[in-house]
C-alpha cells in the first residue's frame, strides 16, 4: 500500500482520555488490508452522542473506560486501497459509513443490517471514531460523493442515513402531513428528509427559536411550544418523527397523530413514555424505534446531490483538531448553533 503523495507514518488524532479530558495525539496511520480502504478525513460533524461520552464517560451500557476517539459522521478522500479494492481508487471524494455489520448473523442475512449485535461502530466503546487524520473501513462502506457535495455534507450523510431511514420506518409518502418533534440537527434533516419522501406538510416543533427559524427556511412550519401547545396548532399528522428525546413532549405529539397514523422514534433520552392507550387503540396507530440505518447512502447522497436536501444549511461552525473540546461545546455555550463540524486537517 502507498500512500499518495508524501507519506507520513503518523496521524493526529483527538483522544478522550476520560470524562472531559481530550488530548489530541500522534498515532500510527492504519493501512488499509485486502478489500479496505484508506480514507483522508475532511470534514466529521459533532453528533449528540460525542457530546455525551465527552460530558458522562457512557451511553447506557456503552462505557468509555479506555482512551476513545470520538467523531462518527465523516466524509473525505481515498487516500489508499488494500488489495481488491475494485469501487474505489485514490483521490476519490467519500462519505463513510461508520458502523460495519458481521454479515453473518440472522438480522444481517434478513438485511436488517442495522440490527446486527455485532456491528463495529465508529466511536462506540471500544471502536475509534473519525476525529482524526485517517480512517480504515471496508470498500463496502465507503461511498463515493460527486462534486456538488461538499466536504461537510459527505460527513453529514450519516445523519441524512437516520432522516432517511426514519420516513422509511414511518412510511412517509406523497401528500402526507408530517410532524417533527425536536428542531435540532436530526430533526432538521428529518424535516428535510419527509419533504424529498413526499410530505407536503411537514410541522417542526421545539422551544429554540433559532432552531425554529432554521426549520422555517427549510420550508417546515415551525411551531415553538413554549408559546402555543401541538393541539391548539391544530397539527393532526400522518406521520410523527420524534427525535426531540423528551418523553413529555413525545406524549403530547402522540396525542395528535391521525387515524392509521405512524410513530417512529428517534430522539434518545427518554427512558420511559406515558402512552395514551385508548388513543394509540382507536387510531391503531403503529409505534416503531428507528436504530441508525440500512441501505440508506445511495439514496441520501442522491438527495443531496439533486439538491433535494441542504446540509450545509445545518452547518454553524468549523473547528480543528485541536479545538474538539470547543466543538463538543459549541450548542451549549451558544443557542445559535446547529451542527459543529471539525476539520482533521485544519
Ligand atoms: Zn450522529
Ligand atoms: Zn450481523
Amino acid at each position: 500500500m502507498t500512500l499518495a503523495g508524501s507519506a507520513p507514518a503518523t496521524m493526529r488524532a483527538s483522544v478522550l482520555n476520560g470524562i472531559g479530558n481530550l488530548a489530541v495525539e500522534e498515532r500510527a496511520i492504519p493501512q488499509p488490508g485486502p478489500g479496505e480502504v484508506l480514507v483522508r478525513i475532511g470534514s466529521v460533524g459533532v453528533c449528540g452522542s460525542d457530546i455525551h461520552y465527552y460530558d458522562h464517560g457512557r451511553i447506557g451500557r456503552y462505557v468509555v473506560d479506555r482512551p476513545l476517539v470520538l467523531g462518527h459522521e465523516a466524509g473525505g478522500q481515498v487516500a489508499a486501497v488494500g488489495a481488491g479494492v475494485s469501487t474505489l481508487a485514490p483521490g476519490l471524494r467519500v462519505s463513510i459509513e461508520p458502523g460495519v455489520p458481521c454479515r453473518s448473523c440472522p438480522q444481517c442475512l434478513g438485511g436488517r443490517y442495522n440490527l446486527c449485535p455485532n456491528v463495529r461502530f465508529f466511536a462506540t466503546p471500544p471502536y475509534d471514531g473519525a476525529f482524526c487524520e485517517y480512517v480504515v473501513m471496508p470498500e463496502a462502506f465507503v461511498h463515493a460523493v460527486p462534486d456538488n457535495v461538499s466536504d461537510d455534507a459527505a460527513g453529514l450523510i450519516e445523519p441524512l442515513s437516520v432522516a432517511v431511514w426514519a420516513c422509511r420506518r414511518g412510511q412517509v409518502s406523497p401528500g402526507a402531513r408530517v410532524l417533527v418533534t425536536g428542531a435540532g440537527p436530526i430533526g432538521l434533516v428529518c424535516a428535510q428528509a419527509a419533504f424529498a419522501f413526499g410530505a407536503t406538510e411537514v410541522a417542526v416543533s421545539d422551544v429554540n427559536p433559532h432552531r425554529l427559524a432554521l426549520a422555517g427556511e427549510l420550508g417546515a412550519r415551525p411551531i415553538n411550544v413554549s408559546e402555543t401547545s401541538l393541539a391548539a396548532a391544530g397539527v393532526e399528522p400522518d406521520v410523527l418523527l420524534e427525535c426531540s428525546g423528551n418523553a413529555r413532549a413525545t406524549t403530547d405529539a402522540i396525542g395528535t397523530v391521525a387515524r392509521a397514523g405512524r410513530v417512529v422514534l428517534i430522539g434518545m433520552g427518554g427512558d420511559e413514555l406515558v402512552l395514551p392507550l385508548p388513543y394509540v387503540q382507536d387510531r391503531e396507530l403503529v409505534l416503531t424505534g428507528a436504530f441508525r440505518y440500512a441501505n440508506t447512502w445511495p439514496t441520501a447522497i442522491s438527495l443531496v446531490a439533486s439538491g433535494r436536501v441542504d446540509l450545509d444549511a445545518l452547518v454553524t461552525g468549523h473547528y480543528g483538531l485541536d479545538e474538539v473540546e470547543q466543538a463538543l461545546t459549541a450548542s451549549r455555550r451558544d443557542p445559535t448553533t446547529v451542527k459543529a463540524m471539525v476539520r482533521p486537517g485544519g
